[in-house]
């Protein structure tokens, strides 16, 4: 009997229209490598993970070592080196206070540990009216169920969902941009604080992505607005959650979002740029106030979680790796050369901004958007940008780019020209 026609399954695709998608075959430093010969210099780091680009010796390497010594255990009463190596190298990198290491599998994954965590917190704190979240508009913190019910209800990817998902809190997405005064940002404070004052007897965490939000259109705001949240949070005994899961290593210019506010969170969640993109892995870290309430002779105040493959050895031997390259190969001074060249290209070009189809160009580390005014003002960009040897990949009416940081700033120029010359054509 024939194999039906399409047997693989494409993720947030419409199947009956989607294009054929190019096929990979191999991929080099910031380059895609397609069948036929074709490359592609890839704007998104394939969701903005492979933040050293493809075909690392390193870290190829360091994952064909760790085979060769142990692929797979189970961290159920069992440990090994590359766990315990990576929980020790992720608290001496975080912000200070942040002292305990919980794996799993995928950022969503991360942030439903984060979730239960803090709900289990305040049961346990005797606070068990504490089991809402407050998250904000705008916000995208993964595609399970549990995520969905956090993420932004109406402009997000999940309302048809609506009448599955539990109720939670949500604030305004805030709007002052990153370089804000800080009277710039009391507004978006005020509307923050409005929340917690009405609700904060059942909120038991309020979870964001400081300073960018991503997949909720590329929205940036100040390192004031996520200090006024720690100080909210201590204020009304809730905890402080940071998915950085697309922040973190080094997107926004510093190893950690966090640490443009000096804040430290008391859950912060890791995943996409944690093993470099060679393998699927996400950690979430708490502080040593959040792990003692753990702490019991009652086994039921055990934390009850455990992803399979928690911990992987070949994930987390690569994570290790990916961080040794990221800190010996002057990573942060390479996102500052990148940020420079996106400025300088994105910035300076006055018939860009006044083009009537954009409504705004944003800029924060190694993360660049130009937002359109309607999504329709993007059609057909992917086929424009392919034709010119760049993989973009934009949503809704956000066209961005979030390259590898390996990405030189000749191959950032030709990104960031195809993305102008998308509207100056
Ligand atoms: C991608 C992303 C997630 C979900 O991670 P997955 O590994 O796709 O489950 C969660 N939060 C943020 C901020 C993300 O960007």
């Amino acid at each position: 009997m024939p194999l039906p026609t399409q047997t693989l399954w494409h993720p947030y695709a419409q199947m009956k229209t989607q294009p054929k998608a190019p096929r990979v075959v191999g991929g080099q430093g910031a380059w895609l490598h397609l069948e036929g010969g074709e490359a592609l210099l890839d704007a998104t780091c394939s969701w903005w993970c492979m933040i050293h680009g493809y075909g690392h010796p390193r870290l190829v390497h360091a994952l064909k070592a760790q085979a060769d010594t142990l692929c797979h255990v189970m961290l159920g009463g069992l440990t090994h080196d590359p766990a315990q190596q990576l929980a020790d190298a992720l608290v001496r990198v975080t912000p200070k206070g942040l002292d305990h290491v919980f794996f799993s599998d995928s950022g969503s994954v991360g942030m439903e540990v984060a979730m239960k965590m803090a709900v289990q917190y305040q049961v346990q704190c005797g606070r068990p009216e504490k089991h809402k979240m407050l998250s904000l508009m705008r916000a995208y913190h993964g595609d399970t169920t549990g995520c969905m019910a956090v993420c932004d209800p109406e402009e997000g990817m999940h309302s048809l969902f609506s009448g599955f998902l539990p109720r939670h809190h949500f604030a305004p997405a805030p709007t002052a941009p990153f370089e804000a005064s800080p009277e710039a940002v009391e507004g978006d404070i005020a509307a923050l604080h409005q929340v917690f004052e009405q609700h904060h007897q059942e909120i038991a965490a309020l979870l964001m992505e400081p300073l960018l939000q991503a997949a909720g259109g590329l929205n940036m705001t100040s390192p004031y607005y996520v200090r006024a949240a720690r100080e909210l949070c201590d204020e009304f005994n809730v905890l402080l959650v940071f998915d950085e899961v697309a922040t973190g290593f080094g997107r926004t210019g510093k190893l950690f979002a966090a640490e443009h506010a000096e804040v430290t969170p008391d859950i912060m969640v890791l995943s996409k740029g944690l093993t470099g993109g060679y393998l699927g892995h996400a950690a979430t870290l708490a502080t040593s106030h959040v792990y003692e309430t753990f702490l019991s002779d009652d086994p039921g105040h055990a934390f009850m979680h455990g992803p399979t493959f928690m911990g992987n050895p070949l994930a987390c031997r690569v994570a290790l790796e990916s961080l040794a390259i990221f800190e010996e190969e002057d990573y942060l001074g390479k996102i500052a050369t990148l940020n420079a060249v996106l400025r300088h290209e994105l910035f300076e070009d006055t018939a860009l901004h006044q083009h009537p189809h954009v409504d705004d160009v944003r800029v924060l580390g190694a993360t660049a958007v130009i937002e359109a005014k309607t999504p329709e003002q993007l059609t057909g960009v992917q086929d424009f940008a392919r034709e010119r040897g760049v993989w973009l990949r934009p949503f809704g009416r956000w066209l961005y780019t979030m390259p590898a940081y390996v990405t030189t700033p000749d191959e950032m120029r030709r990104i960031t020209s195809v993305m102008k010359a998308w509207f100056l054509r």
